[in-house]
């Protein structure tokens, strides 16, 4: 039962740290983009030399269904781990541990389990409401919404989308796994089984706060807990004996670790898996916080950054064919290029920081949309 519990949560682990690369730009110059490239890049390509052919195409085929297809696997998942390492929190914490403990009392039981409710119902939410979805009634109205935006560069006047039949606004994207156009696109999100837009963007920021919050109480909890147990048991003071050797041993850290882990395995494990997710869950809220000062998204992050790569490379190469030049013409030719070139980039660095106050305000006074499944609108036209 134990061994199941850890190995579900342990995949819980890879699993969301996973796809908090998958929504890491794979252009950023740090670690995360590092890592990005790696998984998506490198990793595919020893497996496609060590599997051949063939049995790689199998296998991606297997991660193309993963990750970009539309199935509720995912979903099942989160609640399976979600209200599973409660379930497993409240048995060996909350119930067992939390009692006569000087330093954690019920109250804490209280707070906890008030969070988790708070965290499954943002799930819910956040599954529920749509993003934002474009269709021919309502395209000229998102257009308007964000004109602003084209900048003829990243966005352009006109551009429309062959699938859904609509001119493109400002800021959209057509998702690949929705197969739909969808307003302010941030991400597709395989937790919430949707695309993450305009609309919906406010329950997926309340989704993962509520539960970077509940993790990082978790692990403190834990923390208070087992300094709880260590005061309680005179821990620093006892004296062990070595099972092998039967000497006796004054109390170390070492010892105490080993001691508590032994004692209290399953909520120590589930402490730490609060401390990773926390970790990871507070990093991604408030890169999406930083994101909302900005007044940008995942998706236009990324497209910048790609555009602003392909900038640097043309002024690289197009300052090459200057220093090469021969004749007037050529320099001409090359010198208005550039400046060409540095319009565009231009155009696109101006990002407007707008502070997280105003942002939020923004993002929550978005009004729902509870549009139900346009495809099946569609048909009954
Ligand atoms: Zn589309
Ligand atoms: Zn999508």
């Amino acid at each position: 039962m134990e061994f199941f519990v850890i190995l579900t949560l342990l995949f819980l682990v890879i699993g969301a740290s996973l796809y908090l690369l998958v929504c890491v730009d794979p252009n950023s110059p740090g670690l995360l983009g590092m890592m990005n490239r790696f998984v998506f890049n490198t990793i595919p390509a020893i497996f496609k030399k060590i599997l051949g052919e063939r049995i790689f195409k199998v296998f991606s085929r297997g991660i193309d269904y993963f990750f970009y297809s539309n199935h509720p696997l995912v979903q099942i998942f989160y609640v399976l781990v979600a209200v599973g390492g409660y379930l497993v929190y409240l048995y060996f914490g909350f119930l067992e541990l939390f009692n006569n403990n000087p330093l954690v009392s019920h109250l804490d039981t209280a707070i906890g389990s008030t969070m988790a409710l708070f965290c499954f119902y943002s799930f819910f939410q956040a599954c529920r409401y749509k993003p934002g979805i474009i269709n021919k009634e309502n395209n000229k109205e998102y257009v308007n919404q964000y004109k602003e935006y084209y900048d003829n560069v990243v966005y352009l006047k006109e551009n429309h989308c062959k699938t859904c039949n609509i001119i493109k606004p400002a800021r959209s994207k057509h998702c690949r796994v929705c197969n739909v156009c969808v307003s302010r696109f941030d991400h597709h999100c395989v937790w919430i089984r949707q695309c993450v837009g305009q609309k919906n963007y406010k329950y997926f920021v309340k989704f993962i706060i509520t539960h970077a919050i509940l993790c990082d109480y978790g692990a403190y909890l834990g923390f208070r807990c087992l300094w709880g147990i260590i005061i309680k048991e005179k821990l620093l003071e006892a004296q062990f004996r070595d099972p092998v050797t039967k000497q006796r041993l004054q109390a170390t850290w070492g010892i105490i670790a080993q001691y508590l882990f032994y004692k209290n395995t399953m909520y120590i494990f589930i402490v730490i898996l609060c401390i990773v997710m926390g970790i990871a869950l507070t990093c991604f809220a408030l890169y999406h916080l930083y994101m909302i000062g900005q007044d940008t998204t995942t998706n236009e992050r990324m497209k910048r950054s790609d555009f602003l790569n392909f900038f640097d490379e043309e002024t690289e190469r197009l300052e090459k064919q200057l220093k090469d030049a021969q004749t007037p013409e050529d320099i001409k030719q090359a010198t208005t290029k550039l400046e060409q070139v540095k319009q565009c980039q231009q155009k696109i660095i101006t990002t407007k920081s707008i502070g997280i106050w105003r942002g939020l305000k923004s993002v929550f006074n978005e009004p729902d949309d509870l549009d139900q499944n346009p495809k099946v609108k569609n048909k009954k036209r």
